[in-house]
């Protein structure tokens, strides 16, 4: 299926690694140009080096923290007028509730609440103003099914979820939608981490651990980058923009509701 977007223009955050590379991957698949960043330079340099030699488009790699207010305006510089917007950011810790201070809430929401709506923010209305615009948000499955000592990620994903919801509709008449895309266990650096703190509490060998966490999933299995990237690229399709205001869950069909 061609999904309408050769030519197109799109900022990928967080996207040297893990799932934002993998929206970024499947973006370039379909022709469209990016504007990419991440913290660390030669990553970010060799990922945009092997994305366009692979996919013949144009990327632009900036190393930048884009949780801080010179990161956004780094890649607004660069790509100030996207047809797509992927928001990313690493992940807020996991910890005990009584342990966490008023301080980590505040960075947790600096990455995956304020960061987001700044970035859709600068975009939306240009996106408006030209009659096109996806914005997909990478969220967490977390939103649909809190998960324990995930508190801070649980809390400030929903509160972006909600701050975007009316947004979603008020967009839409200008052919710009905004989703979120909330991931379950996927194979990446984070979740190597993950599994390394249950090795760690629960005593048993990695083949254990991961054995266990796949037993959760009904696709027992977890999910690839490359598959996200393809959720990713479908809800920013030309042919997607019916659908707006929606959390997609890709968990491998962990979260058990029917809605
Ligand atoms: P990952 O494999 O750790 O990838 C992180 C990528 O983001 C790297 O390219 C990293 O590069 C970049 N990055 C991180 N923080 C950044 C920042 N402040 N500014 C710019 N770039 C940054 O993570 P992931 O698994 O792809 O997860 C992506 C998001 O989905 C996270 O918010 C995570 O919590 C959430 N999530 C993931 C899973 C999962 O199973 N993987 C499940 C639920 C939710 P640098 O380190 O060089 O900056």
């Amino acid at each position: 299926m061609d999904l309408g977007l050769k030519g197109r223009t799109a900022i990928v955050c967080a996207a040297s690694k893990g799932l934002g590379r993998g929206c970024a991957e499947a973006l370039a698949a379909e022709g469209v140009n990016l504007v990419i960043c991440a913290r660390t330079k030669p990553d970010i340099e060799a990922a945009a080096r092997d994305i366009a030699a692979k996919y013949g488009v144009k990327v632009t790699g900036i190393a930048t923290d884009i949780t801080t207010e010179a990161g956004r305006r780094e890649v607004l510089a660069a790509c100030p007028n996207p047809d797509i917007l992927v928001t990313n950011a690493a992940g807020p810790p996991a910890g005990d509730f009584r342990n966490f201070t008023l301080d980590d809430w505040r960075k947790a929401a600096e990455s995956n609440f304020f960061t987001p709506i700044a970035l859709i923010q600068a975009t939306i209305y240009g996106m408006m103003e030209r009659g096109f615009g996806r914005i997909v948000n990478i969220t967490s499955a977390s939103v649909k099914a809190p998960i324990p000592a995930l508190e801070l990620s649980n809390g400030v994903r929903a509160g972006l979820t909600g701050a975007v919801a009316t947004l979603a509709r008020t967009s839409a008449k200008h052919n710009v939608t905004v989703n979120n895309l909330l991931p379950g266990q996927h194979e990446t650096d984070r979740l190597t981490s993950i599994i390394g703190n249950n090795i760690k509490k629960s005593g048993k060998s990695e083949d254990e651990v991961v054995k266990d966490m796949k037993a959760r999933i009904p696709a027992n299995r977890f999910g690839t980058a490359a598959e996200f990237g393809h959720a990713c690229a479908f809800l920013c399709s030309a042919q997607s923009g019916f659908i707006t205001g929606q959390n997609l869950v890709a968990d491998g069909g962990a979260y058990p509701g029917t809605l």
